[in-house]
């Protein structure tokens, strides 16, 4: 899987979910549990992405670049990791 930002080129990959939380707890069944409640499967094994969640007040949510600060086409097998309370207010 590759996830590149298309304007200045970054690797955007943050890396396999349930690898992250298996890192994280070093804890096999535990990580399993984090990882599918962001929806990671066996067989659809999504990874985290670096991208920066923007929530403007009365728009749809975007993404951007964390290098570059441009805006991100929309990307369906990587979620970012940015909790809730962290997203960017404009
Ligand atoms: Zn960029």
């Amino acid at each position: 899987m590759h996830n590149t930002c298309p304007h200045c080129n970054t690797n955007l990959d943050a890396g396999d979910i349930y690898e992250n939380f298996f890192n994280m707890f070093n804890d096999s069944i535990k990580a399993l549990q984090f990882a599918k409640a962001y929806g990671w499967k066996e067989t659809d094994k999504i990874h985290f992405s670096r991208s920066i969640i923007v929530q403007p007040d009365r728009e749809p949510q975007y993404m951007i670049c964390p290098d570059c600060k441009q805006k991100l086409p929309e990307s369906k097998t990587c979620i970012p990791d940015t909790p809730q309370e962290n997203k960017q207010h404009l």
